[in-house]
Parts: structure tokens; sequence; C-alpha cells
């Protein structure tokens, strides 16, 4: 990684303050390690050490490092899941659309993977009541929940009318494969 570190983390921070904005505040028990390189191939995930209370960005492997935009774009897609950082394995679709919808919002670059598309147009076409209800569920609820243990019942009766929305509300809330 030749980045310049400091000019990454100064990007980490941005990123991380305005996803603070659209989704409450991020869990304090988390902090942001290092950016680097994913060793194991080309697509950016969170590294999470959970016992240690942080997670590594990791950029994919042949990210072009002079495109500043396309490095900001991967970093607000994983600066969107460090509000409540995860393994894959627990990624919902709610996860991974307000990921995309993120990034799509600080780069104008709408993501070209058809996996991330479905999430994406379903945050889309429920933001408004979406925002308020994730929220709720993360920062006000009795129980509170991080984004990816946030299930149909925690965000359904935010949702007026709410047949017409259901099929989404399902979607949204199962896993990310
Ligand atoms: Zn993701």
């Amino acid at each position: 990684m030749t980045i310049d570190q400091d000019w990454l983390m100064t990007q980490c921070e941005d990123l991380i303050l305005k996803a603070e904005r659209l989704l409450g505040r991020r869990d304090p028990n988390w902090s942001l390690g290092s950016v680097r390189r994913n060793p194991d191939g080309d697509y950016p995930r969170l590294h999470v050490y959970p016992e240690r209370g942080y997670a590594d960005i990791l950029l994919s492997s042949q990210l072009d490092e002079g495109n500043r935009t396309a490095v900001r774009y991967e970093l607000a897609h994983e600066c969107l899941h460090m509000l409540d950082p995860c393994t894959a394995k627990e990624s919902t679709n709610l996860c991974e659309g307000l990921a995309a919808y993120f990034q799509y919002k600080e780069t104008r670059q709408r993501t070209k993977h058809e996996k991330y598309l479905p999430a994406l147009e379903a945050v889309e076409r429920q933001w408004v009541r979406l925002q308020g209800a994730v929220r709720h569920c993360r920062l006000h609820a009795v129980e509170r929940k991080p984004m990816h243990m946030i299930g149909f019942t925690d965000i359904e009766p935010w949702f007026l009318n709410s047949s017409d929305v259901e099929g989404d509300l399902r979607f949204l809330t199962k896993a990310f494969d």
C-alpha cells in the first residue's frame, strides 16, 4: 500500500462522521485499526478483531491507488460497515444495501455488482422510513441491535400500510449471500 496513510485515515474519519449523521453514532466498542490491501483477493472488506475491539479496512488487491475516487468508493462502503462491524457471514441485505447506498451518495458511483443491486434498490425504495427505523433499532430501542441483527419485526412497525412493502422488508432482513 503506497497510498498516504494520513490521507486514508482522514478520508475514513470524514466518511464515518457522515455515516453517523445518516444512521446514528457508531458502536463505541469498536475502532478503526488500519487501512491496507486485502491479501486474499480483489474485493474490499472489513477484517474484524472482536476480542480487541477493532477492525481493519482491506482494500481490493488490484485497486488503482492513483485513482482517489476509486479509493474513496471502496472506503465509503466499508466505513458504513464500521458503524456496527460484523463478519461477512453475519451480513444482511440491509447492511449491504445501506453500504451501497452510502457509497453512491458519497461518490456518485453506483455499484456495478449485480449481487448488490437488489439490496440497493430496496433501500432506495424504502429510504425515508428505513432511515428512522434503523436509527431507532441501533440507538433507541429497548433491546438495541447492531445493524446486522435488525430483523423484520424490528423495522416493520415503522412502515404504515406495511403490506405493500412487506416484500422489501423481508428481503432486507435476510442474510446477504
Ligand atoms: Zn459490504
